[in-house]
C-alpha cells in the first residue's frame, strides 16, 4: 500500500475572519488626503506661475517708465537739479518744482504708479511724490541694487490709506505693491557705465488687480480639478463598495466553511487520537538514522529523509510517509511528537491538523492492514495442519483428495490409499496415560512422514489412524509402501505392555485407483476400500497389511 503524503505541508494558508481588510475605508481615508494634498500643490504651482509672469511683466512696464522719466529729465536739464538735490539740505526750490510737475505729469499717464521716489548715491531720499521727510536714508538691497546701475524689484503686501487709487472711499484696505528699482544716469550714452549712475528711481507700482486675476485664474483651475476629480472619486467610491460589498460575501462563505472545516477537523482529530490511545503499536524505523533526526529534529546524515530539510516533522519521519513509502510506525511516540515545538509549528493551521489526521489515519489502516496479512498466512497455514502432530488435517485431505481424484480421471493415472490405524491404542491410554498417548501420536506420525517419499502426503484422519495418499501409484507399489510404514513404526519399538508383541505397532489398509477400469466412482468409495481392508487387518493379529482388490 504505497499513499503519498499528500499532505506534507508548511506553508498552505487559509484566510481567517481578522485577515478581513477595509478596501472601502482605506481608499476614502487615503483618497481624502491625496486630494487634497494635490490640489493645493497645483494651486500653488499656478499661482507661483501666474506672478512671475506678472512680476516681469510689470519690471518691465516700469523699466520703460523709468527710461522716459530719465530721458524727459535729461531733457529738461533736470540733472542738474538732481545733481543739486545731491547737496542736502535743500529747500522746496523752483527746480524742484519743475521736477515735480514732470514727475506728476507721469503719473497722470500711468495710474497704477502710485508714489515716486528719487534716492541719490548715498541712498538718501531727495525727492519724494509723498510728504515724506526728504533726506531719510533707504537701506533695501534692491536700493544698492539700483545704484550700481541694475533693476530690482520687490513685491509687498501691505495695509495703506486708498488716497491714491480711489480716494473717495478714504478706507484702508490691503493692496499689492510692486517695488521696483531703477538706475538714473548722469547721461542718455553710456547708460551701461556704473560710474554715470547719479541716483536711482523707485517706482511703487499697484499691482492688486493683475495680483487679483492671477489668484482667481489658480483657485479657478483648484476648484475645476476639485469637481472632476471629485466626480471620478464618486465613481470610484461606487466601484470601491461593489468590490467591498464582494469581498465581505466571499468573507462571510470563507467564515463558514472554516467553521465546517473546524468542526471535521476537531472530530476527525478526537476520533483518531482516540484510535491512537487505544493501540499499541511497535515503533518500526526503516531507517536507523530517523532515530537521530527525531533527537536533533535536524539530520545531518545525507541519506536520511530529513536531510537539510529543517521543517520536516519528527512525527511524519518516523510516522507516517515521506516519497511515498512508510518510514516507520509512530503511534508510540505520537504523545511526545505532539508536545514538540516542530510539531506545533508545523500544525499551525487547520488544512494542516486535518492534514495530519489524514496521515495519522493512512498510517494505522498500513498498520493495520500489514497485521491483517500476517494473521490471514497464519491462519491459511494453522487451519491445514493438525495441531498435535502438525502433519496435514482432515480438511486438508478432503481438498487433495479431491484435487488427485480428478487428475487421474483426466491424465488416466491410476492413485492409491493407505490407511493406518495404531493398534490397540485405547489400552495404551488405559496403561500409560493420556499425555504418553500424545507422545506417541507424534513420534509415529513424524516416522510415517520420514519414510514417505516427499510426493505422497499423510494426513491425521482422525483419533489414532492417518491416511497417506499416493498419487501415480498402483497397487503392488502402494502395499510396499503401507509394509514400509508398518515396519519404521514396528521399529520404533515403543513400549506397549497390553499389546501382543509388547510394542506399539500399526495395522493397515490398502486399496488402488484405477481409472481405465470403473470411471464412475467416487474418492470416497476408494477410501472405504482401504478402510473395509483395514478392518479386516484389525480382525487379524494386528501389525500387518491388508489389501483391497484395485478398483
Ligand atoms: P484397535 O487395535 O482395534 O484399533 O483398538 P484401539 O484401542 O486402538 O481402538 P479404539 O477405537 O477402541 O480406541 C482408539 C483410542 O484412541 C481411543 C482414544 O482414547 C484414543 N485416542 C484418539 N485420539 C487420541 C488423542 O488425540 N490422544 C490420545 N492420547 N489418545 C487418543
Ligand atoms: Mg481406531
Ligand atoms: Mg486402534
Amino acid at each position: 500500500m504505497h499513499i503519498k503524503n499528500i499532505f506534507k505541508t508548511k506553508s498552505l494558508h487559509v484566510p481567517q475572519p481578522s485577515d478581513h481588510f477595509n478596501l472601502q475605508k482605506y481608499f476614502t481615508f487615503y483618497s481624502i488626503v491625496f486630494f487634497v494634498l494635490f490640489t493645493a500643490l497645483l494651486g500653488v504651482v499656478f499661482i507661483t506661475h501666474e506672478k512671475k509672469i506678472l512680476i516681469n511683466s510689470a519690471i518691465s512696464a516700469a523699466n520703460e517708465f523709468a527710461l522716459q522719466l530719465n530721458y524727459r529729465v535729461q531733457e529738461e536739464g533736470a540733472v542738474p537739479i538732481i545733481m543739486t538735490l545731491n547737496s542736502l539740505p535743500i529747500e522746496r526750490s523752483r527746480d524742484y518744482e519743475k521736477l515735480d510737475k514732470i514727475i506728476n505729469e507721469y503719473l497722470s499717464e500711468f495710474p497704477d504708479v502710485v508714489k515716486i521716489k528719487i534716492f541719490d548715491r548715498t541712498r538718501r531720499t531727495v525727492y519724494s511724490t509723498e510728504s515724506e521727510i526728504i533726506g531719510t536714508v533707504n537701506t533695501h538691497d534692491q536700493l544698492k541694487m539700483a545704484l550700481t546701475g541694475q533693476t530690482a524689484s520687490v513685491l509687498t503686501r501691505r495695509m495703506r490709506p486708498m488716497t491714491i487709487a480711489s480716494a473717495e472711499s478714504g478706507k484702508k484696505h490691503e493692496v499689492d505693491i510692486l517695488e521696483i528699482y531703477l538706475p538714473i544716469y548722469k547721461s542718455k550714452k553710456n547708460t551701461e557705465l556704473q560710474k554715470n549712475v547719479i541716483g536711482a528711481f523707485v517706482v511703487y507700482k499697484d499691482v492688486s488687480k493683475v495680483m487679483y486675476e492671477a489668484k482667481k485664474g489658480g483657485y479657478t483651475i483648484s476648484l475645476l480639478f476639485i469637481i472632476s476629480m471629485s466626480i471620478l472619486f464618486l465613481i470610484w467610491q461606487m466601484i470601491i463598495r461593489k468590490a467591498d460589498r464582494i469581498i465581505k460575501l466571499k468573507n462571510s462563505k470563507i467564515k463558514k466553511y472554516n467553521r465546517e472545516l473546524e468542526e471535521a477537523q476537531q472530530k476527525i482529530t478526537e476520533s483518531i487520537d482516540e484510535v491512537i490511545k487505544n493501540e499499541s503499536f511497535h515503533v518500526r524505523y526503516m531507517n536507523e538514522h530517523l532515530k537521530k533526526c527525531w533527537e536533533s529534529k535536524k539530520c545531518s546524515k545525507k541519506d536520511c529523509p530529513s536531510y537539510e530539510s529543517s521543517d520536516l516533522r519528527c512525527w511524519q519521519v518516523a510516522g507516517t510517509f515521506c516519497g511515498g513509502e512508510a518510514q516507520g510506525v509512530f503511534a508510540q511516540k505520537y504523545g511526545d511528537c505532539k508536545l514538540c515545538d516542530v510539531f506545533q509549528h508545523a500544525l499551525s493551521n487547520r488544512i494542516n491538523k486535518i492534514g495530519e489526521s489524514f496521515n495519522n489515519m493512512m498510517a494505522l489502516l498500513q498498520s493495520k492492514h500489514l497485521e491483517l496479512q500476517e494473521a490471514n498466512k497464519k491462519l491459511n497455514i494453522l487451519i491445514d495442519i493438525d495441531p498435535l502432530t502438525q502433519i496435514a488435517n482432515r480438511r486438508s485431505f478432503q481438498h487433495r483428495i479431491e484435487n488427485t481424484h480428478l487428475l487421474t480421471l483426466r491424465y488416466n493415472h491410476p492413485y492409491s490409499i493407505i490407511i493406518c490405524d495404531i493398534d490397540n491404542f485405547k489400552l495404551y491410554n488405559d496403561t500409560y496415560g493420556h499425555q504418553q498417548g500424545d507422545y506417541v501420536l507424534i513420534s509415529v506420525a513424524n516416522t510415517m512422514k520420514s519414510s514417505l517419499r516427499r510426493t505422497d502426503e499423510i494426513f491425521r484422519w482422525g483419533g489414532e489412524e492417518f491416511i497417506v495418499i499416493l498419487p501415480e501409484q498402483n497397487h503392488a507399489d502402494a502395499l510396499k509402501v503401507a509394509e514400509n510404514l508398518r515396519a519404521s513404526v514396528h521399529n520404533l519399538g515403543i513400549k506397549h505392555q497390553k499389546s501382543d508383541l509388547r510394542i506399539v505397532t500399526i495395522s493397515c489398509g490398502v486399496a488402488s485407483f484405477y481409472p481405465w477400469k470403473t470411471k464412475d466412482i467416487g474418492w470416497e468409495y476408494v477410501v472405504k476400500q482401504a478402510d473395509d481392508a483395514l478392518y479386516k487387518a484389525k480382525l487379524g493379529k494386528k501389525n500387518c497389511v491388508y489389501s483391497a482388490a484395485p478398483i
